[in-house]
């Protein structure tokens, strides 16, 4: 019988290559934490109207992009393409932001989008998501770009450059989208198809067109940054000082647009040399108008996305690997062994150690190659002569030292041996 694969687009995540991930989330889950940002958890599917009102029905994402399909109730449903539409519907259902408050929060998991898989690219892949809502200040703006800078950073990161812009307030970018029309419109005709279709729905959007001969046109239009009102450039100028005070170097890049209405002023994005042509690893901005747009109070709020696919990408190749060593290895054979060693396994588990059982019964000798291998310090050893009389041999894999103990002197003293195991891990 033929095997079942994984859905194209998708790929499971491998015992190999989990230590990677959960290193990336526990690092970010404490940066995090010290930045008063709090987990918030919501569902993987809603509303197709909320991606539609949340997102537009004029993006890549909503148009061509998203999983929706129909329940057995009849309901029009779609699998999340993005973290921030669900989280926003959450913060307002909830009621989560009071008149004047700030609200910190983070999320990661999955999200899905149907795009041709490649490199960096999948149909389900994975996002951390941080959003700052309730402030307007240009501090809260340069918050969020720290986080993901300092995350980036700590996580080893290197060869990462960082684009930025301002698309100003709703008045200023209709200023900007009729300037851009008809800088535009004389050129329609070698515009690539989508591009000349958005001239009408999202001609925002035009600017970060992939193609080459759009991308020539596209140099010469009138820069966003010349229609900025003077309320908008001084929360530009604001986040500028600010980023350059922390040492956070960027390229002032007019073409980078969030090209919704209800994105406003900062936007960003986050690249790296080393990714090919899926260069973006974060992408973020801010978003006054999003949260009224979908039924909330008027609330100003700024956040980010990092792809986790693309980070870990990076992070294999700079080969950071987080140890997933084993502290103590037990190795056993006979049948009078088999609960002592559980037993020891057991107690120094409960005292702290990372404790691999051999379960093989095979040869000692091929026992400690595993031992070996596993990256433990030290093997605790049980054969028929210990079991009969109540005692282990302690075999230190450091330096070859080896001493036999009764096993309730290890189990009691459980504690004494962890310092040990922690000294030699040390000298190593
Ligand atoms: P791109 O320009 O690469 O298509 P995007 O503008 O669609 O990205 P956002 O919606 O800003 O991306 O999502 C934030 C981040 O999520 C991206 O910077 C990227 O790292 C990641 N991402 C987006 N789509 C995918 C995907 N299909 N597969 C893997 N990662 C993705
Ligand atoms: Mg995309």
């Amino acid at each position: 019988m033929k095997t079942i694969q994984a859905l194209r687009g998708t790929r499971d995540i491998l015992p190999d290559e989990t230590p990677l991930w959960q290193w990336v989330e526990t690092t970010a889950r404490d940066l995090l934490q010290r930045a008063a940002y709090r987990e918030i958890r919501p569902p993987m599917f809603e509303q197709t109207q909320l991606f539609e009102r949340g997102i537009g029905e004029a993006t890549d994402v909503v148009g061509k992009e998203m999983y929706t399909f129909e329940d057995r109730g009849g309901r029009s449903l779609t699998l999340r393409p993005e973290i921030t539409a669900g989280l926003v519907r959450a913060v307002n259902e909830h009621k989560l932001t009071a008149q004047g408050s700030v609200l910190r929060l983070w999320h990661v998991g999955p999200a899905f989008r149907y795009e041709r898989p490649q490199a960096g690219r999948q149909r389900q892949f994975h996002q951390l998501d941080v959003e700052l809502l309730g402030s307007r200040d240009p501090r809260a703006d340069v918050e969020v770009i720290a986080i993901a800078t300092t995350l980036l950073q700590t996580l080893g990161l290197k060869s990462l450059t960082m684009d930025l812009n301002s698309v100003g307030n709703g008045d200023d970018r209709q200023r900007y989208r009729d300037a851009l029309v008809d800088f535009l419109t004389p050129h329609k005709a070698d515009l690539d198809v989508d591009s000349q279709n958005r001239l009408t729905t999202n001609p925002l959007r035009i600017l970060d067109s992939k193609d080459t001969k759009t991308q020539e046109i596209v140099q010469a239009a009138p820069s966003l940054l010349d229609f900025l009102s003077p309320d908008s450039q001084q929360h530009f100028d604001q986040v500028q000082q600010y980023l350059t005070d922390l040492g956070i170097a960027y390229n002032l890049n007019p073409r980078l647009v969030r090209g919704l209405d209800y994105y406003t002023h900062t936007a960003f994005e986050i690249q790296s040399a080393d990714l090919g042509a899926q260069a973006t690893v974060c992408g973020g901005g801010r978003y006054d108008g999003l949260i009224a747009q979908l039924g909330g109070a008027d609330t100003p709020a700024i956040g980010w996305a990092i792809g986790l696919e693309r980070l870990t990408l990076l992070l294999k190749q700079l080969a950071v690997e987080p140890s997933t060593a084993m502290d103590v290895y037990i190795v056993s054979r006979g049948e009078a062994t088999a609960g002592k060693a559980l037993q020891v396994a057991q107690a120094l588990r409960q005292a702290g150690l990372a404790v691999e059982m051999d379960l093989s019964g095979s040869a000692f000798g091929k026992q400690f190659k595993r031992a070996d291998r596993s990256g433990a310090v030290l093997c605790v050893i049980l054969g028929e002569a210990e079991a009969e009389q109540g005692t282990v041999q302690l075999k230190w894999l450091t330096s070859g030292e080896q001493s036999e103990v009764s096993q309730t002197s290890l189990t009691q003293a459980a504690d004494e041996l962890v310092q040990k195991v922690r000294q030699a891990q040390q000298a190593t």
